[in-house]
C-alpha cells in the first residue's frame, strides 16, 4: 500500500496502519503493524497475565471489570466521537452501541461466578457413592478478531465475556477501526495496570491469520462468512477451537394481525441503522397480502424522511469497497424486474447511499440472497405466514430475524431458522445480555452473550469425589461376578420396562 489514499481506506505508511474517516479523510490514528513475532510475543505476555488474572478469582475480576464499566460510562462521549471520526457512524448510534456494550460488561462481570463457578450436580443411583462437581475453567489466552461495523459492541461481546471467565485477550481489530480497538485496550489498562490482560495487535488480514497461528487457546472471530472459513482452516492447523460469528441476511415477517405502523417504523430502523452495515440488519421483508400495501407505503414514508450526510441519520459507508456491492445489488434487482419505490441506482452517491426500498425483486436476485450491507431493503408480498417462513428460511444464512403480529407471532418466531428472533421489534435481542447471540449455517456457530456466551470461554471441568464405600463396586478389578450380576439385575429392573 502507498500513502496516497481514498478517504476511509486504511493505508500502511512507514510500518504503521493509518486510519482515516470515510467521508472527510481526517486522520483517526496511526498504529504500528504487528509482525508474526509481535503477535506471538503478545500471546506469551498474555499467558503470564492470564495466570495472574485467573488467580484473582471471580470477585477480584468482577471488581476490576466494574471499575472499567464505570470508566466507559463516564467517557462514553469520547468513545462515541472516536467511532464517528474513524468509521463515520452517527454519534447517537455510536452512543447506543456503547451503552449496550456497557450493559453486557456489567452483566458478564456480575454473572460469571453463577454460571462458571464450582457447582455440585446430582449423582445417580448407580454411582451414588460419589459426589459430582462441575466448574468452567478459563482457557488461558483468547484471540479476538473483530469487524469494523460495530467496533465496540461486537468485539466486546467476546472480550468482556472472555475476561469475566478468567482469560486474557489479544484483540485484532479490523484495519478500518484500529483506533477504537486501541482505545478499548488502553482504557482497560488504566484500570488494570498490573498485567497486560487485554492487549491489541494491529494490521491487515495477515495479522489476523498470525493470531490464529499464535498458540492462542481459543479464537473468537466476528466478520464475513468467507473470512470465517479461512479462520477456521487456519485454526485447524493447530486444533485451536473457534467461535464464529459470521454474516447474515435477516428477514422480517409482517403477519396479517400486525400493527403496521409499528412494523414499518421498526423495519426502517432494523434495515437502515448504521447505514445498513449491521450483521443482524433486516435485509428482506415478507409482508402478507392484507397488510402489504399499507406496510410498503409506511416504510417508504418513514425512510424517505431520514437525513443522509455527516451529521445525518445515515452516515457514510465505512468501507469504500462495499459501495460496489451495494450498487451491484440495486442495479441487478432493477434489471431483473424489481422496482425501487424509494432510492434506486442513483441512491449510491459515494461515500453515502440514500435509503432504498425495493419491491417485486425475484428471490434469486443478489439483493435477496447475498449480504448487501447497505441502507437497502427488499419487501415481498406473500400469501400467508407459512409462505413467509419458507422464504425466510431458504438461505444458507441463519442469524437473526423479526416477526410482527399477534396471535401466531411466537410460533412463527420459533420456526425462523437462526439464533435469535425479535417479536414486534427488530434487533433488540442484541441488547439483552441475558440472552445468547449467534448463528446457524453460514452465519457461524458458538454463542456470545448470556450464560452460553460465558460458557463459550470456559472449559468444562468435571470432578467425581468418593463420599463412601461402594455397595456394589463396578469400576474395579476387585468386583466379584456376583456383584456384576446384581448390578445388571438392578439396571434391568430400573430401566428394562
Ligand atoms: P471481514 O471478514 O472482512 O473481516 C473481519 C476481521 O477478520 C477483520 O479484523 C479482518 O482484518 C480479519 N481478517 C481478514 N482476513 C483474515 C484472515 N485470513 N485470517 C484472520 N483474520 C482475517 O469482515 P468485515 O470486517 O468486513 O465485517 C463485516 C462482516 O462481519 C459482515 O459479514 C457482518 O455480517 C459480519 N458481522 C457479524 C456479526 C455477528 O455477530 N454474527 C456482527 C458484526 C458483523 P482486516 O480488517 O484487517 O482485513
Amino acid at each position: 500500500m502507498t500513502a496516497v489514499r481514498t478517504p476511509g481506506v486504511p493505508v500502511i505508511d512507514n510500518g504503521e496502519l493509518v486510519s482515516t474517516n470515510p467521508a472527510s479523510g481526517a486522520l483517526a490514528g496511526r498504529f504500528p503493524i504487528a509482525g508474526p513475532e509481535d503477535v506471538a510475543a503478545a500471546v506469551r505476555r498474555g499467558r503470564a497475565a492470564a495466570a495472574w488474572w485467573s488467580g484473582l478469582g471471580f470477585a477480584g475480576r468482577r471488581a476490576r471489570l466494574l471499575r472499567w464499566r464505570a470508566l466507559l460510562a463516564n467517557r462514553m462521549n469520547e468513545l462515541a466521537q472516536l467511532c464517528h471520526l474513524e468509521g463515520g457512524k452517527p454519534v447517537p448510534d455510536a452512543l447506543i452501541e456503547i451503552v449496550s456494550a456497557i450493559d453486557h460488561l456489567d452483566w458478564a462481570a456480575r454473572n460469571a461466578k453463577r454460571v462458571l463457578g464450582h457447582h455440585r450436580v446430582r449423582s445417580r443411583l448407580l454411582v451414588a457413592e460419589f459426589s459430582a462437581h462441575l466448574e468452567y475453567q478459563p482457557y488461558g489466552v483468547i484471540g479476538v478478531i473483530g469487524p469494523w461495523n460495530y467496533p465496540v459492541l461486537t468485539p466486546l461481546g467476546s472480550i468482556v465475556y472472555a475476561l469475566a471467565a478468567g482469560n486474557a485477550v489479544v484483540h485484532k481489530p479490523s484495519e478500518y477501526t484500529p483506533a477504537v480497538g486501541q482505545w478499548l485496550s488502553d482504557t482497560f489498562a488504566e484500570v488494570v495496570d498490573e498485567q497486560p490482560v487485554f492487549q491489541v495487535v494491529h494490521g491487515l488480514g495477515e495479522v489476523g491469520a498470525a493470531l490464529c497461528r499464535s498458540g492462542v487457546d481459543k479464537l473468537a472471530f466476528t466478520g464475513s462468512t468467507a473470512t470465517a472459513k479461512k479462520v477456521m482452516a487456519t485454526c485447524a492447523e493447530t486444533l485451536t477451537p473457534v467461535l464464529l460469528e459470521a454474516g447474515g441476511k435477516d428477514a422480517m415477517i409482517v403477519d396479517a394481525d400486525a400493527d403496521v405502523a409499528a412494523a414499518a417504523q421498526a423495519c426502517v430502523w432494523g434495515a437502515l441503522t448504521n447505514a445498513g452495515q449491521t450483521c443482524i440488519g433486516i435485509e428482506r421483508v415478507y409482508a402478507v397480502e392484507p397488510v402489504y400495501d399499507a406496510f410498503v407505503s409506511a416504510v417508504v414514508e418513514r425512510a424517505g424522511r431520514l437525513t443522509v450526510g455527516e451529521d445525518g441519520d445515515i452516515g457514510p459507508i465505512t468501507m469504500p469497497g462495499q459501495l460496489d456491492t451495494i450498487r451491484r445489488h440495486i442495479e441487478d434487482a432493477v434489471a431483473r424486474g424489481g422496482r425501487a419505490v424509494l432510492g434506486g441506482p442513483s441512491a449510491v452517491q459515494p461515500p453515502y447511499v440514500h435509503p432504498t426500498v425495493l419491491v417485486d425483486v425475484p428471490e434469486d436476485a443478489a439483493a435477496v440472497r447475498e449480504e448487501t450491507f447497505g441502507p437497502t431493503v427488499t419487501i415481498r408480498r406473500v400469501r400467508d405466514a407459512d409462505e413467509a417462513v419458507a422464504l425466510a428460511n431458504a438461505l444458507p444464512y441463519g442469524l437473526g430475524g423479526s416477526v410482527f403480529g399477534r396471535r401466531r407471532a411466537m410460533a412463527v418466531a420459533r420456526r425462523l431458522r437462526g439464533g435469535m428472533t425479535a417479536v414486534n421489534s427488530t434487533l433488540t435481542f442484541v441488547g439483552m445480555p441475558s440472552l445468547p447471540f449467534g448463528g446457524v449455517g453460514d452465519s457461524g456457530f458458538g454463542r456470545i452473550h448470556g450464560d452460553d456466551g460465558l460458557r463459550e470461554f470456559g472449559r468444562a471441568k468435571a470432578i467425581t469425589r468418593r463420599r463412601g464405600p461402594s455397595p456394589l463396586p463396578a469400576m474395579t478389578f476387585e468386583r466379584t461376578p456376583r456383584q456384576v450380576a446384581r448390578i445388571a439385575a438392578i439396571v434391568r429392573r430400573l430401566y428394562g420396562r
